[in-house]
């Protein structure tokens, strides 16, 4: 099947970045927490990571391409000082080419001295400001928005770092969950709509900031709170502050997170994402019950909802698919044709169980099309003898420019075809989607508004805004 720009589809979507941030009194070890930080963030992404500690008015870094053992394997983690003050990145390219140059976290000098920076989100109104700092005389050495947040942040620093950040966070629109360090402060921001997920944790008079709270509870910490949309926290040797950017009219977390993105056992914003996940398979069973003999999940996401699904239905969950452990998520290679073809080599049917059998197989979203073409193939080549697919989240019709890699319309089967022509583009005997606010149900829990952008184009704020017109049907 090809797309209206006729290219074929291809399938997955990558997630966006992780950061993590620690504030110690009492170690200096503390380029190993962030390791420890980042390793629980590594489903945020794989494509290159880095950790950036504070020590005697330096900073020591070291950023590598690969997931986080690799990098900091063979005595890497070992070349970074102790320090008081670390922050670490784990990245998935949503801008900027995939390479070593756009590792973060970036660290530069500056008017407030050493300073290193790290970005989960992405900004709409980079390539304005970008050109804004170049009429200025900046130069720039990479192609990702940190670096523009990092000049920003410098240029309205005069000596002071609280000030420059909270400045140049005025300026920015768009997705960030930010750590930045200096010598002796730690600061995070999460922007006005808390459209990424930054949680706050502490340990003893030990301090982290993390993408997720299971972070936190990797290097030993206790959740404290959210970050809120809006906050600048301040972390230095007075204590824990907060400052505000303007609010909001309406906060926007990015409702994705639930579905797919995060961890289960994270909570954001109130709100556990198991439960979440569990909730959407009981409501897919109340709303859309289906006669079958079997139910089961696309490992791992929705392992939990096709649990939710049979404890509503009665019908018997039963595993459809093993997953090989030890190949990361299918869309870990940016290159198109290795995704295509890490399929079958991420999983397999289990035909014992599902030989003979009709069954609903629940996944957690369809973006492009062709990993659920695959699976659905490989259900029925093992003998299934119907394939229900059933889907925990709504059509995804629109693409993403707040940080997730759905960036043209081109990319979504869901922008292009009717539920009746990917039901048979992927081959299924059925397919159902849940509704927004069926979707909204799931994570009730979350204190947070949601962003709901690529279901319904429910952005926190016109389409428009976007710099280029890349997202626009052609
Ligand atoms: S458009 Fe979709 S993926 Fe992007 S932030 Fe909004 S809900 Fe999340």
């Amino acid at each position: 099947m090809y797309l209206r720009d006729g290219k074929a589809p291809f399938d997955g979507m990558h997630e966006e970045c992780g950061v993590f941030g620690v504030y110690s009194t009492e170690t200096r070890d503390v380029a190993h927490t962030a390791y420890y930080g980042l390793y629980a963030l590594q489903h945020r992404g794989q494509e290159s990571c880095g950790i950036a500690v504070a020590y005697a008015n330096k900073i020591s870094y070291y950023k590598g391409m690969g997931l986080v053992p690799e990098v900091f394997a063979n005595g890497n983690l070992e070349t970074l000082s102790e320090g008081d003050i670390a922050i670490g990145h784990v990245r998935y390219s949503t801008t900027g080419a995939s390479s070593l140059l756009n590792a973060q976290p970036i660290v530069f000098t500056g008017k407030c001295g050493k300073m290193a920076l790290a970005h989960n989100g992405n900004l709409t109104n980079t390539k304005q400001l970008r050109e804004e700092l170049i009429r200025g005389d900046a130069v720039f050495q990479t192609s990702i928005d940190s670096e523009v947040m990092a000049l920003l942040i410098n240029k309205y620093s005069d000596g002071d770092i609280v000030k420059g950040v909270i400045e140049a966070c005025r300026r920015f629109k768009g997705s960030f969950s930010l750590v930045v360090m200096t010598s002796d402060k730690l600061i995070a921001v999460r922007d006005p709509y808390g459209i990424r997920p930054l949680v706050l944790g502490k340990c003893l008079d030990d301090v982290f900031i993390a993408s997720e709270t299971c972070a936190i509870d990797a290097v030993g910490g206790n959740v404290v709170r959210d970050v809120q949309p809006s906050e600048v926290l301040v972390i230095d040797s007075e204590g824990i502050h907060s400052h505000f950017l303007e609010k909001a009219e309406k906060t926007a977390s990015c409702i994705f997170e639930y579905v797919y993105f995060a961890r289960p056992d994270s909570v954001i914003d109130g709100c556990s994402v198991y439960t979440a996940r569990k909730e959407a398979g009981r409501i897919l069973a109340k709303h859309y019950p289906i006669d079958a003999d079997i139910v089961s999940g696309v490992p791992d996401s929705a392992v939990v909802a096709a649990r939710g699904y049979s404890e509503i239905s009665g019908i018997p969950y039963v595993e459809a698919l093993a997953k090989n452990r030890y190949v990361g998520r299918t869309f870990i290679q940016p290159d198109q044709h290795m995704r295509e073809d890490s399929v079958s080599v991420k999983m397999n049917a289990l035909r014992a169980n599902i030989r003979g059998k009709r069954l609903i197989i629940i996944d957690d979203s369809i973006v492009r099309g062709t990993t659920s073409r695959k699976i659905v193939k490989m259900l029925r080549d093992a003998g299934a003898k119907e394939v229900h697919m059933m889907i925990c989240s709504p059509i995804v019709r629109h693409p993403c420019h707040l940080g997730i890699d759905m960036q043209s319309y081109s990319q979504l089967i869901g922008a292009n075809r009717s539920v009746e022509e990917i039901c048979a583009y992927i081959g299924a005997d059925s397919l159902t989607y849940m509704t927004v606010e069926q979707l909204k149900e799931t994570c009730r829990a979350a204190k947070l508004q949601f962003c709901t952008g690529c279901f319904d184009a429910g952005y926190p704020y016109p389409m428009d805004d976007y710099e280029t017109d890349k997202h626009k049907f052609e």
